[in-house]
């Protein structure tokens, strides 16, 4: 069940998180349930539920968060990989309906996912 937007309070520094990279488009912070040593969750400001209901016009901003997550894994040091992970609704594990993208590295990560 997708719960209450908690990511515009981020955003809005409503919610206090520690925040790893700040723009006029995107904000990337700590998860507060890390599901690895590195565990950064990477959002746009503009409001966007879910993957499916981007459009042509988000194509840019889209690629904005892959270049911040590109910057931020050489930043976390992890060279040997890491993962992308973008959750789509309820049977896509999407808890929070906010787009986001989920940074995870500095351990061995298991495939497939549950
Ligand atoms: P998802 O299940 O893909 O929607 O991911 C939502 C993520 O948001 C989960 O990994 C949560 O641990 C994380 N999360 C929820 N609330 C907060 C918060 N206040 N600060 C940081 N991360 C949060």
């Amino acid at each position: 069940m997708l719960r209450e937007n908690i990511f515009l309070k981020i955003i809005s520094k409503t919610i206090p998180v520690t925040i790893i990279h700040e723009d006029s488009e995107c904000l990337a912070f700590n998860d507060i349930n890390p599901q690895a040593p590195v565990h950064i969750l990477i959002i746009p400001k503009k409001e966007i539920r879910t993957h499916a209901d981007l459009t042509p016009e988000d194509s840019s901003l889209m690629g904005h968060l892959h270049m911040v997550a590109t910057k931020i894994a050489k930043e976390m040091g992890l060279e040997k990989g890491y993962r992308l992970v973008l959750n789509c609704n309820e049977s896509g594990g999407q808890t929070v309906p906010h787009i986001h993208m989920h940074l995870l590295g500095g351990r061995n990560l298991g495939w497939p996912p549950g």
